[in-house]
Order: structure tokens, then sequence, then C-alpha cells
């Protein structure tokens, strides 16, 4: 690992314009510098860089970061090689920190099956292309099903003799660990020896996101046989079902120019479609997309089309971690190919051009299809709709982050449309799980890594809606009478409020934190004694992560800035301090420019902006005392405890209108 002095001097020596203008043409305007997007087309442009706060943004295609994620994302370099190439620019020495015992050994474990995958892969070329019995049976074979010799080679396909230990010698003649050999799934042991896992199969390498050999798929010839279809690498070191998508390597930057990427169950299905000129096509491997395989398409795209063929299996299975898709904000979209074919057979068939348009006229939003598809299940049967609007409404409320706004509010409407029920009863309904949802999916959030999420689109879990929506109205929100109370109508915006308040928060944090607060104190002693009582508040659990780690630096007497969030090895808590630290707030700077200094600056009213997020975040706790106080109001009481209720919401509301004042003065972010 870089030692992390030497990332604080590479950092510090860093200069954002000079990086990034090395890639794209920049032109200064006003404090800022603005090109043409590297991301995305454009003729006029959008692209912005900011040197005082070392992020650039695009107000095109959204795309933002500091200089190591421009370096990963334009150049799809890893953190560590971002890292290092700045270290080159700049003339710094690295040093490496001391490795422990137990990574040095993980690192040496992985090293040795990386080379083993190499050996393993140009055997099974050599084979496929010279041996007699690779051309005549997996050569041929190929062939036949229509692949070229230029698509071979591309995805380095090979071929493992139908024979008991050739590989196995051929291996432990050059010398390979008989006990690594068995790691990588290539040979096991039977009665002492080392014998071939793989025989007489078609070999399809898999690739990292290096484009380094990390595991095989083997696929059967002959159809007669019991054996399984396919035999692939076991877990390993480097090989992680749920991180891997088949097909990435190859796809990364025709997903990336398409801003698209199709997902198909099988190894033959990718290299037909590429064979055919579509690249941007992945193949999930016929299970569950797990969340690390969604963040993965992520990184290039935000538009997955999933290309269904009514029998596979796979795909089906592959459907049911869609919800985990929309909480990632990905748009995703189905195209169902006709009765016994599949994508390689369909390609083929139409050809690329015309399977291409058969694509773009087939594609069907997710959510509407499985809306279609369930009511007609439901036919005229009651409790089977109610259940339907219940498990569209649990979908829907699955995007909910706040740039996912408006789509939320478009599903809500054609949902209802659909389903031919009240658009306000079903928005009252999606609030309702987004409010039971945040809680659960927080907690699912912290504990998951990289485990899988097969929940599906879950038709009962969330209960709710019986068929006899009269004597349930009390707990379905007002659906069943068709129209929102005022409250619930409220707390979609409500909820996106308070994110912003939290968000607020932390931004004050990084931004003035090490700033005076009074005599004794800095800004951040002010709003880290404030924050613990209201932990509770933060319904973001990223951002409490943020503002954790910057308690635990700050107590350690390191000096957390802005710039030790936005180059986090952490991508997700950069790409958060990133999307905090925009330029909302360099916009309110060049007043100075239009005012020569006769309004305050956003840098002078520092107190100010925290005072005001701070109270934010009091009034929000003091608003649900108030709720709950009233709740108790409700209830029967004697006098005395009416009384003492009376007095108790006096008193809340004294301190929410001496509060109000303070929030007042900033305006609100
Ligand atoms: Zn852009």
């Amino acid at each position: 690992m870089i030692a992390q002095q030497t990332i604080q001097q590479i950092l510090s020596r860093t200069d954002i314009i000079e990086v990034v203008g090395g890639f794209v043409r920049l032109k200064k305007r006003g404090a800022n510098y603005l090109g043409l997007c590297p991301f995305h087309n454009e003729k006029t442009p959008s692209f912005t860089v900011s040197p005082a706060k070392e992020i650039y943004k695009c107000f095109g295609c959204g795309r933002s970061g500091n200089t190591i994620s421009f370096l990963m994302e334009h150049e799809k370099y890893s953190y560590a090689d971002a890292l290092r190439w700045l270290a080159a620019k700049y003339n710094v020495e690295i040093e490496e920190t001391e490795v422990s015992p137990e990574l040095r050994q993980k690192q040496q474990v992985a090293d040795s099956l990386h080379i083993i995958n190499g050996f393993a892969q140009k055997y099974f070329s050599h084979i496929l292309w010279e041996h007699e019995e690779g051309q005549d049976i997996g050569l041929s074979y190929l062939r036949e099903r229509g692949f070229g010799d230029e698509i071979i080679r591309k995805f380095q396909l090979g071929y493992a003799l139908d024979s008991r230990d050739a590989f196995s010698k051929a291996a432990l003649a050059a010398q390979y660990n008989p006990e690594y050999l068995q790691r990588c799934g290539l040979a096991v042991l039977r009665e002492d020896r080392l014998v071939d896992n793989y025989r007489g199969r078609i070999i399809f390498p898999v690739h990292n996101q290096s484009g380094k050999v990390i595991g095989f798929g083997a696929r059967i010839i002959k159809s007669n046989d019991r054996a399984p279809k396919y035999i692939n690498t076991p877990e390993n070191e480097l090989y992680v079902k749920s991180r891997i998508l088949y097909g990435s390597w190859h796809a990364r930057q025709a997903i990336d120019k398409q801003d698209e990427c199709l997902l198909v169950e099988g190894y033959t299905d990718v290299v037909s479609l590429h064979q055919a000129g579509i690249e941007n096509v992945v193949a999930s491997g016929g299970t569950s997309l797990t969340i690390d395989q969604l963040r993965l398409i992520r990184k290039y795209t935000n538009r997955l089309t999933i290309i269904y063929d009514g029998d596979s299996a796979g795909i089906k299975a592959a459907l049911r971690g869609l919800d985990m898709a929309l909480e990632e904000s990905l748009d995703v979209k189905l195209v169902l190919i006709p009765d016994k074919e599949d994508p390689d057979s369909y390609v083929r068939k139409l050809g690329a051009s015309a399977f291409r348009d058969f694509i773009a006229a087939n594609k069907k939003d997710f959510i509407l299809f499985q809306l279609e598809v369930s009511l007609r299940d439901a036919g005229g049967d009651s409790n089977k709709k109610a259940a339907v609007v219940n498990q569209v409404a649990e979908t829907i409320s699955r995007i909910n982050k706040a740039q996912d706004f408006t789509r939320q509010q478009d599903y809500i409407r054609q949902c209802a449309e659909l389903l031919r029920i009240d658009e306000g009863g079903l928005h009252a309904l999606v609030n309702k799980f987004i409010r039971e949802g945040l809680g659960r999916r927080e907690n699912r959030e912290a504990s998951a890594s990289g485990g899988q999420f097969a929940t599906g689109m879950g038709v009962s879990e969330a209960g709710g809606l019986a068929s006899d929506h009269a004597s349930r109205a009390s707990d379905s929100a007002g659906f069943a009478a068709g129209a929102p109370s005022a409250e619930e109508e409220d707390s979609i915006s409500l909820l996106f409020r308070h994110e912003q308040n939290e968000r607020g928060m932390i931004r004050s944090l990084l931004e003035f934190g090490l700033k005076p607060w009074n005599e004794d104190k800095l800004v951040a002693d002010y709003i880290l004694e404030q924050a613990r009582d209201y932990y509770e508040m933060i319904d973001n659990k990223r951002l409490l992560r943020i503002l954790e780690t910057y308690k635990e630096w700050y107590e350690e007497g390191i000096e957390p800035s802005t710039k030790s969030f936005l180059y986090h090895e952490d991508q997700e808590l950069s790409t958060l301090a990133v999307s905090i630290m925009d330029f909302r707030h360099q916009l309110s700077l060049n007043w100075k420019d239009h005012y020569e200094g006769k309004i305050a600056t956003a840098e002078d009213l520092y107190k100010e902006d925290v005072l005001s997020t701070m109270s934010y975040l009091k009034l929000r706790k003091i608003k649900r005392l108030m709720d709950e106080n009233q709740k108790d109001l409700d209830q029967p009481h004697s006098d005395a405890e009416q009384l003492m209720l009376i007095q108790t919401h006096m008193h809340l509301k004294n301190m929410e209108m001496e509060l109000l004042q303070h929030v007042g003065t900033v305006i609100v972010k």
C-alpha cells in the first residue's frame, strides 16, 4: 500500500486544472474553468472545474469528482494507479507501507493464481488452434456455431482435451504448485493423483476489470452427456462470483460510450453479440444480480437493459435482484426475445442492425412490465389485485434518492393509470413504504458486502392492503378513502428537505470545521458536540459515517479537511463528499465580484450557516417530540395530565419559535 504520507505529498502538489487540462481544453470563466465534457457528447461546454475546491462537475451529464476520480473514470485507472500516475507526473517518490504478513500471504497466493490462470489460458488456446483434437472437435464446433477466428481470439477461447490428465501433466512439468492448480479449479486430486477437471470442453476465460484472467467457464460439447453443461471456477482469492460480470472487460468502453449496458444470460450470448458488433453487453452467469455487480454496471452507466428469453431460468434469477437496482438509481428496461430463441440465435437470424432495432423498439420499462404481468395473473380477483397494488407501491418506494424524484412521480402516475386507481392514494401508499423502508434499508446496506439479494418483488412480504379496504383504512394511509392526508402528501418533500439539512450540516463541518467558533472552540467542536444529541435524527447513514470518521480523525489530532474526504480511498465516501461540496456555494461567491464586497460572502457567514443547519436538526427533534405529545393529547386523560401535556406543548412551541429565528437568517440550501 502507498504510505499515507506519500498520498498527502502527491495531493499537495496536484493541480486539478493541470491534470484535467491535459485531457480537456479548459477556458477560464470567473472563478472556474469550463470545457467540453469528456464523458458525454456536447457542443456547448458544461464541464466545470473549480481550482479552489479541486473538483469538477458536468452540468450536462452530471458526472463529478476530484482529480483522482477523474483519472479513474477517464483513464480507467485504479485508485492506486491514479496515485502512481500523479506521483510520476509531480516527481513524488512513492513510499510503500509495511504490509501485514497475512495480507502479503494473500497477495502472494493471488499472484500465483494469476500466473497459473495465464498459463492455463495460453495452454487451452494453443490446444484449440494447434492440436489435432482441438481443431477437429473444439474449433470445428465453434465455427459451426458461427464464431469467426477473430472473435475466438479476442475472447481467448480455448479447448480442453478429452483426456484424464493432459493439462495437469503439462502444468506439473512447468513446475506449477499442485495445491494452487486445484484452488484454480483446473485440476482435482483422484487417488493421490492430479487429474484434469475440464475434459473435452470449450474454455471461456473470465477476465477481471484490468483484463487479467481470473477463472474459466468450461462448456460441454457432447450434448448427450449427463455431465453439467458448464463447469465454473470455484470461489477463490481471485474468483468471487458475486463481483463478476462476464464480458465486462471487453464491454467497458462500449458501455461507457453508448451509455447503456445490455445484460444477457450466457457466455455464448456475449461472444455472439460482440461478433455482431453489439459490444456493450455482459452476462450475469445466471444468478441473481448482486449489489457488487450492479455497482460495477453503475460505474459506466445507469441504464441497464435486460435481454430476456421467456424460458430462461437464469434471467429470471437475475430479475430477482432488481429492486436493488432501483435503489442504486439504475434505470432498468426489459426486452423479451421471441419464443424458442435466445440472444445468440436471434442475432444470427436477424443480423446486427435488425437486432439492434428490435431491442430499441421492444424495450419495456421494468416496473410497468412487472405490473402488467401481475395484473394479468390477478385477473378479476380483488384480493390478488390488492396485493399487486401493494407490490408496486413497495417497488416504487425504492426509487427514492433525491435525484430520482421526477422518475418516482412518473411511475406513480403511470402505475395508477394502469391499475385504474386514484393517483393520490397510490402516492400515499408509496410514502408509507418509504417511511417503513428507510430504517430497514439502511440496516441492510450496513450489513451488505457483496452478498446476494434475491429478495424479489416480494408480493406479500410487506403485508398491508387487504381486500376489505374499509376496515383497514387507518393503516393503509388514506388509500381506501382515495385521498391522501396533508401529512402524507408532504412526506416525500419533507424527506428530501431532511436530507438537505443533513448534508448541510456535513458540508458546514467539512468546509468550516477548523475555523474558530468562539475564543476557545473551533466550529468542529461545536458541531460534534451538538450533533451527539441528534445522531438518531440523521437518516442518511452514509452521512453519519462521514461525521464519525471526521470525529475519529479530529480526536486523534489529525485535522480533517475537505480534501481528506474528497480523496478518501473509500469511493462511496469520496463521491458523497464531492456531491456535498457542489458548486452552489461557489456561485454565491461570485456576488462578491458584482457588489465589490458590499455583500457578505458565504465565507463571512459561516457561523450563521453552522447555526442554521444545526437549528434544523433541533427543529426536527422538537417537531418529533411535538407529534408524540399531540398523539398523547388525543387520548383521554385526567385534567391534571391534560394540563401537563398542554404545557409541554407550549414549551416545545416556544423552543420552536426561537429556533425558527436562526433558521430564517440564512437561505435554505
Ligand atoms: Zn458531461
